[in-house]
């Protein structure tokens, strides 16, 4: 009689993998559906970035999956219940309850960088407590990336400051640019 394997991220690659797909999933919406808003704002620009971050999501996913195939035999079925997340939640979902068509660029920012900060923490957290090498290196990765796309939104912050907040009624509003 086999052991069922861990659904733990820390215990089994594929749970990890599993784990972090899901993360890069509700990103990808999330940068999807921020951009959405920002385009009702006219702000092409940073429409723009979270269209850019949605897509490096997406490729993520797309080397999870692949990383799983090669090295854990596929993705793990796991049902919603069979994952463990901090508190309970997806830390990337924690914040997705603002009605975005009212959100001002920095808000917009703020909300992901949280999201950003709560993947890199789960990250960190799990290549912390892993004792498997194969896991504690790639969530290491993992988090140094997530800690990337932070510092990225950081220096996005600082230009689109809270003081900002009534910029939509700028008579004169910045290009659009690329
Ligand atoms: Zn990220």
């Amino acid at each position: 009689m086999t052991e069922p394997a861990s659904t733990h991220p820390e215990h089994n690659l594929g749970a990890f993998l599993a784990h972090a797909v899901v993360l890069e999933d509700e990103a990808a919406e999330r940068y999807d559906e921020l951009a959405d808003a920002m385009d009702n704002h006219n702000n092409a620009e940073v429409a723009a970035l979270f269209r850019k971050m949605a897509g490096y999501s997406r490729l993520h996913r797309a080397e999870a999956v692949d990383h799983a195939r090669q090295h854990a035999g596929g993705l793990p079925p796991l049902k919603s219940w069979e994952f463990h997340w901090p508190d309970d939640e997806s830390p990337e979902s924690a914040n997705l309850t603002l009605s975005h068509y009212l959100m001002t660029p920095h808000q917009a920012l703020e909300l992901a960088l949280q999201a950003e900060c709560s993947a890199r923490d789960f990250y960190a957290g799990v290549a912390e407590r892993s004792e498997l090498p194969a896991i504690v290196e790639l969530a290491r990765e993992f988090a140094e990336e997530e800690g990337e796309h932070a510092e990225a939104l950081e220096v996005w912050l600082k230009r689109f400051p809270k003081t900002q907040d009534d910029w939509d009624h700028d008579p004169d509003p910045p290009a659009a640019a690329d």
